[in-house]
């Protein structure tokens, strides 16, 4: 049964880090113009049962010179939207939308962090156990800096943002990792994930969900220029199966090569 719940827009590919476990592939970086973002939106309210938007994919969303005025533009849209439910009474009406987005941490100053705060419902910041393996697997980085930025937003967040910390893990970080949700136990979320490949993605995510794909039903992305894909795992753009501008969201997404190597789909 094809219902797009939610929909994840890509500010941008490019990356401050190079971690070690990232999958971005060679795919042609951008950002994301105001024009597409625009588009985006309006094609996202046509489709009432859309009532989340995740506001990153592959890449560091808060290096978009606009991302706080695409924050400030979902926000600004008010109208009722369908949220399908598990238990009665199955359908509820809200107003406007739930976001989300994923960030490294580095960029997420405290005055960068006061301004989205109370604005966006779930922050999630990587940060991958010690000191010494974080600044080993994300390469580029600062533990110091990300801790910092992730405490402040922790201990100054408003009620309606929650803030999730999240860990992937790989033998160099299982160790570090031992005493990772007790270190971080103030957060909103503690998440642990297996290092990501494209498999690992998929199967950690949707674990039981053999026969049917969440993605393929309720989901999609809009990368940064336009392209249409599937899955949270295709970070690479080896699902894509269509354009913003040619055809549209509207027309949804249909299983890519990357789904014939998925445990869920075949
Ligand atoms: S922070 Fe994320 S997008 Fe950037 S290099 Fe690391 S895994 Fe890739
Ligand atoms: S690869 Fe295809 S089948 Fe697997 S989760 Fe993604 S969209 Fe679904």
């Amino acid at each position: 049964m094809k219902i797009l719940t939610s929909v994840a827009i890509e500010p941008t590919n490019h990356c401050n880090f190079d971690c070690v476990m990232c999958y971005r592939g060679e795919r042609e970086r951008g950002y994301m113009s105001w024009k597409t973002f625009i588009e985006v939106m309006y094609q996202i309210k046509k489709i009432r049962t859309i009532n989340l938007i995740g506001l990153n994919f592959a890449g560091e969303p808060l290096l978009h010179p606009n991302f706080l005025e695409m924050i400030n533009y979902i926000n600004s849209q008010k109208d009722f939207r369908i949220v399908l439910q598990s238990h009665f009474p199955f359908v509820a009406l809200k107003r406007g939308y739930s976001i989300a987005f994923t960030t490294n941490g580095s960029l997420l100053m405290p005055e960068k962090f006061d301004a989205l705060n109370g604005k966006v419902d779930r922050i999630q910041i990587s940060i991958d156990g010690s000191k010494e393996d974080t600044e080993k697997q994300r390469v580029g980085s600062s533990y110091d800096t990300i801790k910092r930025n992730a405490l402040y937003a922790i201990f100054h967040k408003m009620p309606n943002t929650k803030i999730a910390i999240h860990a992937t893990k790989t033998t160099q970080t299982q160790e570090s990792l031992k005493k990772f949700k007790s270190d971080w136990q103030n957060a909103d979320e503690v998440t642990i994930i297996d290092a990501h490949n494209e498999n690992l993605v998929r199967s950690s995510r949707l674990p039981q969900l053999s026969l049917y794909c969440h993605e393929l039903n309720h989901y999609l992305v809009v990368l940064w220029n336009g392209d249409i894909t599937t899955c949270c795992g295709d970070l690479a753009g080896r699902n894509i199966c269509g354009n913003l501008f040619n055809g549209g969201i509207s027309k949804g997404t249909k299983p890519g090569s990357l789904c014939k190597e998925c445990n869920i789909y075949r």
